[in-house]
């Protein structure tokens, strides 16, 4: 093996020398793994580290190691639109971008509202090899939002389902998100809303403000979004069990959650990339590759949720990697499917607004993208997800290049679908590799397998 994470003979290696390498943005040190965990971490260039023993070498110097990240919200389409993105291209996507874990969104066709949906999820993702693949289950049976799916019996399968969501609609029925709030509990199960009220979003284009109106597209007001995120914590504190908050994308929601904490009940909350690099003047030239659920809001909401992912009031980053077809965006505003993708960009726009604006080092960003959003997944501490880049842990890593910068081209992405909005902008970093469980899936940025 030579070069730079070079994919050269591995042959008869059984492990890994990373040479040179920052942990989380610290200090270079050399990390040796073997079989599927890291074996040893010392300071750099320490004579006779790993002597004796049969392993490729990975030149790091300048890399920043990162536990491997973790996506609470992907959308896989499969099965049923293996035209946007199937499971394969999906989670190689996923691994270009520095994931060893996808939380897999339950609004397939079929929809993943019973162990067998899920867990034929739960094996292509196994199948294809690049990532983990843990399913998210339905909260109601067929995402209808009238009675409550399988929500013991996806827990009890081989998928061991944790995290329920009816996402890309709300359980707008309060009784209904009562129940299953009680019902999670049984197992240490968490429901994550896509908060939006119904009533107020109807026909609802892109944010309400000055945009919107000057557009003359029906906007979607923040209050859609607040109400029911106020309504879900007090539920989920009279309860007492666990919501995560999908997707917050207003100042007003960040409020909300600070409060809800501060009560010590058991509310999480994620962002997006998205949702913290761009805003709703975007949308100004009618693009749709600007229309997404929830909308782009503004500048000072962006500020907010930067703000409240500093300070952990946000727990976490999740992409909402929502692949569609060119057809399905390349078209008028109003007929044009909310989404875009981001598996393949999340760091890049995490370093872009939260560390080149002095708002989270590295080892926040292993924070915020892998260590708590696999605590929310109740991801088991076996499956070495959101662990530390220390001594005993699963080799679970991603090792970026913080130095380079490129205008992003979404020719080159794995994902079967193309609506990136970050399409034509430079930004900075650059996955190199990815391993997962001791075996590269990432190696010079390109898939190995
Ligand atoms: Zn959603």
């Amino acid at each position: 093996m030579s070069g730079p994470g070079g994919n050269g003979d591995v042959g008869a290696a059984t492990g890994w020398l990373i040479r040179g390498v920052r942990p989380l943005g610290g200090e270079p040190a050399d990390i040796v793994i073997e079989g599927s965990l890291i074996t040893e971490v010392a300071k750099a260039g320490q004579p006779g580290l790993a002597e004796g023993r049969e392993l490729a070498v990975c030149e790091a110097d300048g890399l920043i190691a990162l536990p491997g990240l973790v996506d609470l919200h992907t959308h896989l389409r499969e099965p049923g639109r293996e035209d946007a993105e199937t499971v394969a291209s999906g989670t190689a996507a996923a691994a270009l971008g520095g994931y060893t874990v996808v939380h897999a969104m339950a609004n397939t066709e079929p929809v993943a509202d019973t162990a067998g949906v899920v867990e034929q999820v739960w094996r292509l993702g196994r199948e294809a090899g690049h990532c983990d693949v843990q399913p998210v289950g339905a909260v109601t049976a067929g995402l209808d939002g009238r009675q409550l799916a399988e929500l013991g019996a996806m827990a009890d399968s081989a998928a061991s389902v944790r995290v329920f969501s009816d996402d890309g609609r709300c359980v707008s029925d309060a009784t209904l998100m009562r129940r299953a709030l009680e019902y999670v509990k049984a197992f240490d199960g968490v429901i994550a809303q896509h908060a939006q009220e119904p009533r107020l979003t109807e026909g609802a284009q892109l944010n309400e403000g000055e945009i919107s109106a000057r557009l003359g597209l029906t906007g979607w007001p923040a209050v859609a979004e607040e109400a029911i995120i106020a309504r879900d914590c007090l539920l989920a504190a009279h309860v007492g069990s666990a919501l995560h908050v999908c997707h917050v994308s207003t100042a007003g929601s960040v409020e909300i959650i600070r409060w809800a904490k501060s009560k010590g009940w058991q509310v999480t909350a994620e962002v997006t990339p998205h949702h913290l690099l761009l805003t709703d003047d975007l949308a100004a030239g009618y693009d749709p590759i600007y229309k997404v659920n929830p909308p782009l809001r503004t500048a000072a909401d962006v500020a907010a949720l930067r703000e409240g992912l500093a300070d952990g009031t946000i727990d976490c980053v999740a992409t909402d990697h929502a692949p569609h077809p060119s057809e399905s965006k390349e078209s008028e505003w109003s007929i044009a499917s909310f989404g875009m993708t981001g598996l393949e960009t999340a760091l890049r726009v995490v370093h872009e607004a939260m560390v080149n604006t002095g708002l989270l080092d590295w080892s926040g960003v292993a924070d915020r993208m892998s260590v708590r959003p696999a605590a929310i997944g109740r991801l088991s501490r076996a499956s070495g997800h959101g662990g530390q880049v220390a001594t005993g842990s699963q080799a679970n890593l991603v090792l970026y290049d913080p130095a380079q910068i490129s205008t992003v081209d979404p020719a080159t992405h794995a994902s079967r679908s193309r609506n990136t909005p970050f399409a034509g902008m430079k930004l900075p970093g650059r996955v190199i590799a990815t391993f997962l469980r001791g075996r590269p899936t990432v190696l010079d940025g390109r898939l190995v397998r």
